[in-house]
């Protein structure tokens, strides 16, 4: 039976450990882009409200300063390189190994936020020219710096501010973000096997969305843990296994089966017409005519109306801090 809170009361709010995110420097921080500007984004600006910021440049680590004659990213030799045509610098080199250092020195993060575009940090949108001297655009792609993020901490939450724009996507990595630094700070150095099976709790209906495989993976994972098993190895695992499980956006459909199932709980309490308006928001979501906001909120309601604590505990409910829907960064 799950564990039941005096129904109508407000639940208890979470606790929501602050992520840690790696962000191009010039986003709302400092002066630092080829042009001597700063970027101005909203979002960015109400989001590092709410997280830890480890900022970077990768262009100023490389002593390019600002205002710098700008660089390209082409592909003239087949791979994609670096070049600054007014100083004929070539910087492929210098920023991969740059980046290689960087990345290697992070450690605690939950993801990262770049500037869109950008032949260094872009996630997106990066051009990338047949000549070195710019000219005809090949393709476009992402930055060298970006190209390394992805490619060593590939299991994190890496995003430009241009794509964020995009609800689905800031709401998928607002999401991330929260999850990683919960697996971050509850599955810590400190952690024991109570701590585990909570976390794993909290996130059956998350997980249920995002990878059924992996739910299923992780609970054999737990389940296999004997006396005089190396414990910490055991949980390293299992935080790995759930980054990866998280790291691609679930479908609406995968969503919907997730809510599907807490209404189950619920169902056979509920009147024929509250039945019907939650379906009839589940359909419109399903179909992409509204958010999932709604039918979130109403089994959010319901669980409080009907006091279930386990229900109440799933963070599917409840992804990231309400102010941040309250500041309309709403799902
Ligand atoms: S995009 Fe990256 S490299 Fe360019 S100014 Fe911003 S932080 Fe620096």
């Amino acid at each position: 039976m799950p564990e039941r809170a005096a129904g109508g009361e407000a639940p208890e709010p979470f606790f929501f450990p602050k992520p840690v995110l790696v962000m191009s420097s010039c986003l709302d921080l400092q002066p630092v882009r080829y042009n001597g500007e700063i970027i101005r984004d909203d979002f960015v600006v109400k989001l590092r409200g709410f997280v830890k910021v480890v900022p970077v440049c990768p262009e100023m680590a490389l002593g390019l300063g600002t205002p710098r004659p700008r660089i390209l990213a082409h592909a003239e030799n087949g791979a994609m390189e670096l070049f600054q045509p007014a100083t004929g610098r070539e910087l492929t080199h210098d920023m991969a190994a740059f980046s290689e250092s960087f990345l290697e020195g992070l450690s605690g993060i939950d993801g990262f936020l770049l500037k869109s575009k950008s032949p260094s940090c872009g996630v997106s949108g990066t051009k990338v020219y047949r000549y070195r001297e710019g000219g005809i655009v090949l393709r476009k792609g992402r930055g060298l710096f970006a190209e390394k993020v992805l490619e060593k901490y590939y299991f994190l939450p890496a995003e430009d501010e241009g794509r964020l724009r995009n609800r689905e996507l800031r709401d998928n990595f607002l999401t991330n973000i929260y999850a990683a630094a919960d697996a971050r700070v509850s599955l810590g150095r400190s952690a024991g096997m109570k701590d585990l099976v909570a976390f794993q709790s909290r996130y059956k209906y998350f997980l249920m969305a995002y990878n059924q495989k992996r739910l299923r993976e992780l609970g054999k994972l737990t389940a296999s843990y004997k006396k005089g098993d190396d414990f910490r190895a055991l949980v390293d695992e299992y935080r790995h296994c759930f980054l990866e499980a998280i790291r691609r956006k679930p479908s609406r459909k995968q969503l919907v089966n997730a809510l599907t199932h807490i209404f189950g709980h619920f169902s056979d309490r509920l009147g024929g017409g509250e039945k019907a308006m939650f379906l009839k928001l589940l359909g419109s979501y399903e179909k992409g005519i509204s958010g999932i906001h709604p039918p979130l909120s109403i089994l959010k309601s319901w669980a409080i109306r009907f006091g279930d604590k386990y229900l109440l505990s799933q963070r599917l409910l409840d992804p990231f801090p309400e102010e941040l829907y309250e500041e309309g960064i709403s799902l």
